[in-house]
C-alpha cells in the first residue's frame, strides 16, 4: 500500500476516534491536510473555529500568515503536512489540557511514523512542550534539535512561535519570519548528512 492509502485509511481511523471528551463538544475531527511524503512536517496547537468548521488546520488568519512565509521560502501546502497535538478543536479556543493531548499523541506518532518527514516544525509552545521536553520556547524558537523517540526513532525538530501569536505582535512576527527562513538551510544540512 502507497502511502496515500496508509495516509487515508489513518484519516478515516481519526475521524472516527471518540477517545477524548473533545470530540462531543466539536463540529469535527481535523485530522491535517497536505502531502503524504512531505519532507516538512509542521505541528500547531489544534483547531480553531475556522478549522473546526472545515476540517482543515490552519485556515484562518494564522493560516493565511503561514501560506505567506511558506511561499516565503518557495514552497506551498501542498508541499508540507500540516497537523495538529489534538484533532478536536478545544472549546472555546482554550488550550489543549496535557491530558488530552497524552489522549491525542498516539494518532500524531502515527502521522509521523507514516509521513517519515526529514524535519519536524513545531508552531507554538504546545507542540514544542509535546516533543521537546523542558525547554521554554522564548530560549528555544529557531533552533534545530535531534530526539530519540521510543516510537519513532531520531527525529530532527526545529522550533516556531506560533503564527496566531506573533501575527498581531510586531516584534515577535520578525522573529518568525526570520526563524522560517532558516528552514532551507536545515534541510540542506540534514540532506547532507544523509549522503
Ligand atoms: N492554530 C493551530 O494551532 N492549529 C490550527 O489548525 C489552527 C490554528
Amino acid at each position: 500500500m502507497n502511502k496515500e492509502k496508509k495516509m487515508e485509511k489513518l484519516n478515516k481511523k481519526m475521524l472516527a476516534c471518540k477517545k477524548c471528551a473533545l470530540r462531543k463538544g466539536c463540529n469535527q475531527v481535523v485530522p491535517g491536510e497536505g502531502s503524504a511524503n512531505a519532507k516538512i512536517m509542521f505541528i500547531g496547537e489544534g483547531p480553531g473555529k475556522k478549522e473546526d468548521d472545515s476540517g482543515i488546520p490552519f485556515v484562518g488568519a494564522a493560516g493565511k500568515f503561514l501560506d505567506e512565509m511558506l511561499n516565503s521560502i518557495k514552497l506551498e501546502r501542498k508541499d508540507v503536512y500540516i497537523a495538529n497535538t489534538v484533532k478536536c478543536r478545544p472549546p472555546a479556543n482554550r488550550d489543549p489540557l496535557p491530558a488530552e493531548k497524552e489522549t491525542c499523541w498516539p494518532w500524531l506518532e502515527k502521522q509521523i511514523k507514516l509521513i517519515d518527514p526529514d524535519l519536524i516544525v513545531t508552531l507554538g509552545k504546545h507542540s514544542m512542550e509535546e516533543l521537546i521536553l523542558g525547554k521554554k520556547i522564548s530560549e528555544v524558537h529557531g533552533k534545530f534539535f535531534r530526539r530519540d523517540f521510543s516510537g519513532l526513532g531520531n527525529q530532527n525538530l526545529f522550533v516556531l512561535y506560533h503564527p496566531a501569536a506573533a501575527l498581531y505582535n510586531g516584534s515577535m512576527r520578525k522573529v518568525l519570519i526570520k526563524d522560517f527562513k532558516k528552514i532551507p538551510k536545515i534541510l540542506k544540512i540534514i540532506d547532507k548528512k544523509k549522503e
